[in-house]
């Protein structure tokens, strides 16, 4: 008998160490990069979006904790960002110039390198989730307006009347810029939401999304969609999602760039976001950008004043910021 409880013992001594062991994950976020100066944060301000991005870390630690892959926390902890006020996703979008909200999202896969996205939708609750859904379900990687919704819809994702987004704090923005009260600043261009994660498997994946610049014109569609620029995942180096003024990360092929540089150059993860960052300020852009390799190595690196971000590690270490650190 003693030697059978012994036996058990050992076997499940053996088995937690074991499963201790496998677990090594690591998600990192952005609520987006901008003018965030400690000045002009009220203490309550300041809380709210603390708690907000805990509660989107925590979101996506209960998920891969419990064993699940690196695709459902990018998009669950990004349903989080997406369903609050506070940032430029979703429901806190910005308007276009003619009153519209027309949202921009994308998803990239690290494993296989598949990715989707959805530009300039004004009735898909979670672009996030569209995104997705054109990735896993559709022969291609970019869908926009009317046909993106029309297959959301088809997807049985959920469908909002355009109503839903409304927020009086963006709309006063978008009046404020159109009555020339003010000059455009960073924060009207910025505020986007990311996500990158490695899973306790060894995959890693990224999802951005974003309302895009208060103001836009004509179907202005950023870097947020674009894989490669705002977006880019691949397990042999890292997951990256962007945050920042969309048209310079796109010249740059910033995400693709942060990750070339690491396979090519055999550079770590956050020289290559610094010196990509680096890129960025000689053109005059600004922004920031979040990454993590394959062995759950961490940059979160900005040439703004602030950028929402946080992370949260497999062995409890987490971290939530706003301001520059430097
Ligand atoms: N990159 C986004 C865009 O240009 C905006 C942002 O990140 O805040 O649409």
């Amino acid at each position: 008998m003693k030697k059978l409880a012994l036996i058990l013992i050992l076997f499940f001594a053996i088995y937690s160490s074991q499963s201790q062991q496998k677990s090594n994950y690591t998600i990192v976020i952005h609520g987006g990069a901008g003018t965030i100066l400690k000045k002009n944060m009220t203490d309550e301000k300041e809380a709210a979006y603390k708690a907000k991005l805990n509660e989107a870390l925590h979101v996506g630690d209960s998920i891969l904790k419990n064993g699940g892959i690196c695709l459902d926390a990018v998009e669950q902890v990004i349903h989080v960002l997406e369903n609050s006020p506070l940032f430029n996703a979703g429901k806190g979008a910005v308007f276009t110039h003619d009153g519209h909200n027309e949202l921009d999202a994308s998803i990239m896969n690290g494993s296989d390198l598949n990715a989707g996205a959805v530009a300039g939708v004004r009735d898909i609750r979670n672009p996030i989730s569209a995104a997705r859904k054109v990735m896993e379900k559709s022969a291609h990687v970019m869908l926009s307006a009317k046909g993106a919704s029309q297959f959301a819809k088809e997807q049985g994702l959920d469908i909002v009347d355009p109503s839903y987004f409304y927020t009086e704090k963006r709309w006063q923005s978008l009046k404020k810029l159109q009555d020339k009260k003010r000059k455009a600043t960073q924060n009207d261009k910025h505020g986007t939401v990311g996500c990158v994660v490695l899973d306790n498997y060894g995959n890693l994946a990224a999802g951005t999304s974003t309302g895009g610049m208060t103001n836009k014109k004509y179907g202005r569609i950023g870097d947020s969609p674009v894989i490669g620029a705002g977006t880019y995942a691949n397990n042999k180096t890292c997951a990256v999602s962007c945050t920042g003024h969309g048209e310079y990360f796109i010249r740059l092929a910033v995400a693709h760039d942060i990750s070339a540089q690491m396979e090519y150059l055999n550079q770590d993860v956050k020289t290559s976001c610094q010196s990509e960052i680096d890129k960025l300020s000689e053109l005059n852009g600004t922004g920031g950008v979040i990454a993590v390799d394959k062995k759950g190595n961490i940059a979160m690196e900005f040439n703004t004043a602030g950028m929402y971000r946080g992370y949260i590690k497999s062995n409890g270490k987490k971290y939530i910021g706003i301001y520059s650190d430097k």
